[in-house]
């Protein structure tokens, strides 16, 4: 039975950062069954389709063609990352690049060794975005893949920056460090971010007790896959590059 007040919260995910790798890039859960296990998030779409953010129980993608669009119920993804809110720690951040907000909150909340969600609603002076384009079949790597990512930039705009932090043992099954995903209000811009400088924003931080690992246990494409481990740290970072 659960104590009264005991802070505990867990984040949910599907598939592995490290299994897209090699390009295992079919969507094996629907997004409905996803949202039965959060209500914030991140991920991507069947073949890399574009980046997913989930925000209140709405999962937009922000695709290469720097349209929105809100994913179907029935679709399928291949990595997702998402949790309930149940917000631990809020502050008020001002001018403060992602450098400097990544190295502010790990020296000041303990951390470190945890996996936390980070949420900022705000002004930016500026961010930099990149969305995958979808992917056909054979797919390529995802390496490969992020070579041909569409770049986004744009100043002085307001919007949602949701992610997640990872400890460095986990690389792999997530991106070591920090992995944010962003949304203009008025959507004009969004996917995932490569840089961007706070003007000024809420800063919602939730550590997680226990992180739920879901693999697609019945995709055949998966369970018979062999994942060259020898350069799979450095593909993900210079796929993911960022911290
Ligand atoms: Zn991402």
């Amino acid at each position: 039975m659960k104590e009264m007040g005991k802070y505990d919260s867990r984040v949910f995910q599907h598939g592995t950062l490290g299994q897209l790798v090699p390009g295992l890039f079919e969507g094996t859960l629907s997004v409905s069954d996803l949202l039965l296990h959060g209500d914030f998030g991140i991920g991507t779409a069947s073949g890399l389709d574009g980046e997913m953010i989930l925000l209140d129980h709405v999962p937009y993608l922000f695709q290469s063609n720097g349209q929105v669009r809100i994913l179907k119920g029935s679709e399928k993804v291949p990595f997702a990352t998402v949790h309930f809110t149940q917000v631990k720690d809020a502050l008020t951040v001002e001018k403060m690049t992602q450098a400097q907000l990544g190295q502010f909150i790990l020296a000041n909340y303990p951390y470190k060794n945890l996996f936390f969600a980070v949420k900022l609603t705000g002004e930016f002076e500026f961010v930099k975005t990149r969305a995958v384009a979808k992917q056909e079949r054979p797919y390529k790597t995802l390496t490969q893949v992020a070579d041909e990512q569409a770049v986004f930039e744009a100043n002085n705009v307001s919007g949602t920056l949701i992610g997640y932090y990872a400890p460095a043992l986990f690389h792999g099954m997530a991106a070591a460090g920090y992995h944010l995903h962003f949304l203009a209000t008025d959507h004009t811009i969004g996917g995932h971010l490569l840089d961007f400088k706070v003007a000024n924003a809420q800063v919602e931080l939730q550590p997680f007790a226990t992180v739920e690992q879901h693999f697609p246990d019945e995709d055949q494409e998966f369970l018979a896959a062999d994942i060259d481990l020898s350069d799979l740290h450095a593909q993900i970072e210079q796929a993911e590059g960022q911290n």
